[in-house]
């Protein structure tokens, strides 16, 4: 399965779930460490997942050549942005210890 995107070798995988996760520091100033999912959410996913420690980041990717960048959705984001939306990245498969 080829993914665009893939040769920006910022992406790796979640060690718990092996979900496609993009990790990177976002911000000038006080940057914070983000572990992202690489799936965009549609606009009503986007409401759903959309809490206060959950943050939605916009996914900008110049070209397919060129690493993704994460940046941030604040009240200046523009509703009607091109870019794919993507947020914090959360296990879905917790490990199983009980059988
Ligand atoms: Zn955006
Ligand atoms: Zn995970």
């Amino acid at each position: 399965m080829s993914r665009p995107g893939s040769a920006g070798a910022a992406d790796s995988r979640c060690p718990r779930c092996r979900a496609p996760v993009l990790r990177q520091w976002v911000g000038q100033i006080a940057a914070v460490h983000v572990v992202a999912d690489l799936r965009p959410l549609t606009p009503s996913e986007q409401a759903a997942v959309r809490e206060p420690n959950r943050l939605i980041w916009c996914l900008r990717q110049a070209s397919p050549y060129t690493p993704a960048r994460l940046a941030w959705t604040g009240r200046s984001h523009p509703a009607g942005c091109p870019h794919p939306h993507v947020t914090e990245h959360r296990c879905t498969t917790e490990p199983t210890t009980l059988f």
